[in-house]
């Protein structure tokens, strides 16, 4: 088992009261599974993806990933299982504006060896970029990238340190159909041949339909289907 979540709970303090997201959560991720987590907007699949990817505290509740209590590490233990073992993609790209796409991909890579760029990482960073059909893309910058071609690059730059899992929150959110199926291409593909797992928060009834599993989630609970 891959990832573990038992009874995660969420819960913010507004002015006046306590607003609970997450109500006791419990879900696995096998090795290499593709899971579909889908719901009304505001359920909280957004704040579940961020805790199950290290990004964020659960109020209460416990989240081992590979078997590693991902809460009872301190800060820069689980940062580092984060940016070793995971990959993110969000709905928004978030790419460094300023930087070459080759240089967003091999980004991850410079963190995690805290070095120079270097040819050897230059290579991976460019295979991938072809695997993504962004061969003739790498010099470059996101903003002169269609946003299918963006997100893309935001998938590339997941890959690079050959992640467990890659988490995504409504990657295709902010595409037309077309490219948003391109970017699904992707992704699954990617599952098939590097057999990372993916899970994916979407409203997207295509995605869904292509994960093995979907986990379905309202008003902070894992609704029975
Ligand atoms: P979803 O992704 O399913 O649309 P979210 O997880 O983003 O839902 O949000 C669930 C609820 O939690 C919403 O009511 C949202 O306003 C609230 N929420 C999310 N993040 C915060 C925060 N940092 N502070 C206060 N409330 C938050
Ligand atoms: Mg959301």
């Amino acid at each position: 088992m891959l990832i573990e979540a038992h009874n995660i709970h969420k819960t913010y303090q507004e002015a006046d009261y306590l607003l609970h997201v997450l109500k006791g959560i419990d879900l696995h991720i096998e090795t290499g599974e593709v899971v579909a987590i889908v719901g009304p907007s505001g359920a909280g699949k957004s704040t579940l993806l961020h805790i199950l990817g290290a990004l964020d505290q659960p109020t209460s509740g416990q989240v081992k990933f590979n078997g590693q209590n991902l809460y009872g590490l301190n800060d820069q233990q689980r940062a580092k299982v984060r940016n070793t073992q995971m990959g993110f993609v969000f709905q928004s790209y978030h790419l460094l504006p300023e930087l070459t796409a080759l240089e967003n991909v091999v980004l991850p890579t410079m963190i995690k060896n805290n070095s120079r760029k270097t040819s050897t990482i230059e290579f991976e960073g460019v295979k991938l970029l072809e695997q993504m059909g962004l061969g003739l893309r790498a010099s470059h910058r996101p903003s002169q990238l269609s946003g299918g071609e963006q997100q893309r690059l935001a998938i590339a730059r997941a890959l690079i340190n050959k992640p467990k899992v890659v988490l995504c929150d409504e990657p295709t959110g902010n595409l037309d159909s077309q490219s948003g199926a391109m970017v699904i291409d992707v992704l699954f593909n990617l599952n098939k041949t590097n057999g990372q797992a993916v899970v994916v928060v979407t409203h997207d009834q295509a995605i869904a339909s292509r994960a093995q599993r979907v986990i379905h989630i309202k008003d902070g609970l894992i609704e029975a289907v």
